[in-house]
């Protein structure tokens, strides 16, 4: 089908920078620095300093990220890890794949994890928090989060796979904790082409484990330190994402417009439960997704895709505990995240859209609510 707006635009995407993007593919093909060269390094360095992190540390996919966190930070057997059900199954797969167990807390009004519930899920087993700052929005609390991570000796690591550049009390995501991962999948604020991540710390001796694991355990000098993994980022990759992390502000600037857009154009609308604005005070949200509440939304997604509009439900509509497969169905009382999958959808937002397109879908909604 041809849609009049679509979720996302790839193609408009690249032919918006294609001359840029064919050079750089041609001067790091053409000198062959395809794994581990200076193009990553660079993107690296330039990666940790726009995230206000020492060190940054790419990989081939968040998954990866958050995999190669946990198993650094020693998380391993038996232990158990906070999260949220809203989330990506890859940050409960990264948990689950190392034989811990992820044990969900619920969600608040800005749909991130409620940092108030944490404290009753800690146990004895208890080894790390993993709290998602979805939609590119930190978790709020997150400052509070910290502190109760140091009460009871247990290590942060943040899904920030959805929130690069977004800050909280002038603190970027991925410098609250011992670190913070990144997703570089083509849909992401920082988009590859193809799959890509990072992890961000200011531990220098995890940076350095990290490196090592992610490369096979091998040091620079070739000896094996340890049992590893192949989690590499694709030099290629690197060297389009530092040319796209200079662009990065400009876009996010362009994502909060169409969110502040989307807020007025839709503000009145009893039937709509909106995002917080983006002129929030002490706040930087970056707007992965404009994600909303709206009563009746199975019909208004008819509604919409007979207008041509394109809308996703976040993962597919279901958050984790809602996957019989994964086995955590009974895994505390998720009240909310489960009443907010009746409602919840992701309106288009991304920096190539044009303004036309979001008075669009702003009046298609309006219209739907409007017939009652
Ligand atoms: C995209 C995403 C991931 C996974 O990232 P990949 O790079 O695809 O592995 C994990 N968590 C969240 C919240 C995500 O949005």
């Amino acid at each position: 089908m041809g849609w009049r707006v679509k979720y996302v635009d790839y193609p408009k995407q690249f032919a918006n920078h294609e001359q840029e993007y064919m050079g750089i593919i041609r001067e790091t093909l053409s000198k062959g620095d395809l794994i581990l060269r200076h193009q990553l390094s660079a993107f690296e360095d330039n990666l940790a300093r726009f995230c206000g992190t020492r060190f940054a540390v790419g990989v081939s996919n968040c998954t990866s990220a958050l995999h190669l966190s946990l198993y650094a930070a020693g998380v391993g057997e038996g232990d158990e890890v906070i999260t949220v059900s809203h989330t990506f199954v890859a940050t409960a797969a990264a948990v689950h794949q190392l034989g811990a167990q992820p044990v969900l807390v619920d969600i608040s009004d800005d749909h991130n994890m409620d940092v108030g519930l944490v404290e009753r899920a800690i146990t004895c087993k208890t080894k790390a928090i993993l709290p998602v700052h979805l939609n590119g929005r930190i978790c709020s609390d997150i400052e509070r989060l910290v502190e109760i991570a140091r009460d009871h000796n247990l290590v942060i690591i943040e899904d920030a796979a959805q929130a690069l550049g977004a800050s909280s009390g002038g603190k970027k995501a991925g410098s609250f904790g011992l670190a913070g991962c990144f997703s570089f999948y083509p849909a992401k604020l920082l988009g590859a082409f193809g799959d890509g991540g990072a992890i961000v710390t200011d531990n220098e001796e995890l940076a350095g484990l990290l490196k090592l694991l992610r490369n096979h355990g091998r040091s620079p000098a070739g000896d094996i330190t340890q049992w590893g993994f192949n989690y590499r980022m694709d030099n290629l990759d690197a060297a389009v994402l530092d040319f796209k992390l200079a662009r990065l502000p400009a876009w996010i600037e362009r994502r909060r417009e169409i969110a502040g857009m989307y807020n007025s154009l839709l503000s009145g609308v009893k039937e709509l439960k909106l995002p917080p604005p983006p002129q929030g005070a002490d706040r930087y949200d970056v707007f992965q997704n404009y994600e909303i509440e709206a009563q009746r939304r199975d019909d208004l997604v008819g509604h919409l895709n007979d207008r041509g509009i394109e809308v996703m439900l976040p993962w597919g509509g279901k958050g984790i505990h809602q996957f019989n497969t994964l086995g955590l169905a009974g895994n505390g009382g998720l009240i909310k995240t489960t009443a907010v999958f009746e409602k919840v959808i992701m309106l288009p937002i991304y920096p190539e859209l044009e303004n036309e397109h979001v008075e669009y879908v702003a009046s298609a909604i309006r219209e739907f609510y409007d017939a009652g």
